[in-house]
């Protein structure tokens, strides 16, 4: 049940940088942003949203 949240959550969050589409890699633990390609942590199934998280 709690792993359809980052599906859902994924469908309204964009980068916070250049506003792409963020995508999960494969096993979810991360966001990549298919605008600018930064990456982003799942932290407890919540994206880190935040500019000076990327990786
Ligand atoms: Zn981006």
């Amino acid at each position: 049940m709690t792993d359809m949240v980052p599906a859902k959550l994924v469908k309204i969050v964009v980068c916070p940088i250049c506003h792409g589409g963020l995508r999960f890699n494969a096993d979810l633990t991360k966001l990549r942003c298919t605008g600018c390609d930064k990456r982003f942590r799942v932290q407890d199934e919540i994206p880190v949203l935040l500019a000076q998280e990327t990786e």
